[in-house]
């Protein structure tokens, strides 16, 4: 594989037509080491690690659809490490770190743009819970800053921080290193990356059955492209979790929501932080298109509709009108949905299941866009070590059984 340069665009740039594909769109072999079902960005960074970090290059990741087409290219690209608990601080801030170095690692601009993430009080009660989440953060050692209104408005000056705004603003806090980057850049650099060190990319290939031997361990899958064995397969289907269980013959904690997000016709430059209002649950931010991104809560129901519903739709966007009345006057150019896999207590899963040779990587919910960098190279560290890494260690499926449960609902549950 060429490397990308700066050289290589001029060269391109200038009319050479040798662009190579980014990676290989291989037919599926009878067998491989390692299946990883579901190319979105947390299997296909956990098949890049196997193979850059352990030599395991026997590997396939098999997506029913097209790669980076589930909610890794849906979200609305959110990066942070602000969590309250000790156990997710580490896991969030492991992944930030590894986002800082990525385009490197991977030779391909993700485009991380670490411009500030504001969390925003709008009454007396949210601002002592968000004291109290800036100085956990701050406990942890992550960087995280206390805002007035003043200063809020000073980032901000399209939020109204007006005496008589609809939803007053009483302070917030800051973190410097949160941002956003390139979804579908994450996707496709873990595509190009993994496919250069020999792992085979399979699009179009569903998994419909988990094969297991007489012993109860796992022993391939059947898909739509024909029966593949492996010695080991992982689970990394986000909203689809409970269906893959169900093939295998266990029971997740995972419920699968809509949650919703739609964009803006681009303008000029309006809104260099991200914003995210505690009272609304709505964030915005701005694409470097130009396009204003607009998120939210949940969709109510569970589904599996990509589509979402008209109501969260238009609270989020009436929401978001009241906070940023210079809004009011931009047209939606899109509206989407995609299936995300809620954990009770908003923290994800990540290590082994009952059936042996399995392994699952889910529970993301609304957040796991930040963590695709940690949830691969900490499921490539099982796989190849045969236990888990101490970050991963109290993600487990066992936390069930133990109840030591991770509750970060007012840290992960809509503020992505
Ligand atoms: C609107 C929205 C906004 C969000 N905003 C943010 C944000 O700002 N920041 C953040 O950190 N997170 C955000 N998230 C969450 C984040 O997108 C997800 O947690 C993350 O992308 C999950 O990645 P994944 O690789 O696990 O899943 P996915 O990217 O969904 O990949 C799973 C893949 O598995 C495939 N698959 C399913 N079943 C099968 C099968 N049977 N056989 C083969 N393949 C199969 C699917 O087609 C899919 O491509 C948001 C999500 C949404 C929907």
């Amino acid at each position: 594989m060429s490397s990308y340069s700066a050289w290589g665009l001029l060269r391109h740039g200038l009319g050479a037509r040798d662009w190579a594909p980014a990676w290989r769109d291989a037919t599926p072999r009878k067998r491989y080491k390692v299946v990883v079902i579901g190319g979105g960005g947390h299997g296909l960074a956990t098949a890049y690690y196997l193979a850059k970090n352990h030599g395991i290059r026997d590997v396939a990741v098999l997506e029913k659809a097209w790669i980076g087409g589930g909610n890794t290219g849906r979200n609305t690209t959110i990066v942070r490490s602000n969590y309250y608990y000790p156990e997710s601080a580490a896991l969030y801030e492991m992944s930030l770190k590894l986002y800082e170095g990525l385009s490197r690692d991977l030779n391909y601009n993700i485009m991380l743009s670490q411009r500030g993430i504001v969390t925003v009080a709008h009454s007396r009660h949210e601002l002592e819970v968000v004291q109290r989440w800036a100085g956990a953060i701050r406990a942890n050692g992550i960087d995280s800053d206390l805002l007035t209104p003043a200063e809020i408005a000073r980032l901000a000056p399209i939020f109204d921080t007006s005496p008589q705004a609809r939803y007053p603003v009483w302070g917030g806090f800051i973190q410097r290193r949160g941002g956003t980057a390139r979804h579908d850049a994450v996707a496709w650099g873990y595509a190009r990356a993994a496919s250069a060190l020999g792992v085979d990319i399979v699009q179009n290939c569903e998994v419909n059955a988990i094969r297991r031997g007489a012993d109860g361990r796992v022993t391939g899958v059947g898909t739509t492209r024909g029966e593949i064995e492996a010695d080991c397969v992982v689970m990394s289907v986000a909203g689809h979790s409970t269906v893959l269980a169900d093939m295998a013959g266990f029971r997740l904690p995972v419920t699968s929501y809509a949650l919703q997000a739609m964009v803006s016709e681009p303008v000029k430059p309006l809104l260099d932080v991200v914003i995210l209002s505690l009272a609304t649950g709505v964030y915005v931010s701005q694409s470097d298109k130009g396009e204003m991104v607009l998120g939210g809560a949940l969709d109510l129901y569970n589904s599996y509709g990509q589509r979402g519903n008209l109501p969260t739709a238009v609270n989020v966007a009436g929401a978001a009108v009241e906070q940023y009345p210079a809004l009011g006057r931009l047209r939606m150019l899109r509206q989407w949905a995609g299936i995300v896999d809620v954990v009770q207590d908003s923290s994800p899963i990540l290590g082994e299941t009952p059936v042996p040779g399995l392994f699952i990587n889910c529970g993301w919910g609304t957040g796991g866009f930040k963590a695709i960098p940690a949830g691969g190279w900490l499921m490539a560290h099982h796989i190849a070590t045969g236990s888990p890494h101490a970050v991963a260690a109290p993600f487990s499926l066992r936390r069930f059984t133990t109840g030591a449960l991770i509750d970060e609902a007012a840290a992960a549950g809509i503020a992505h």
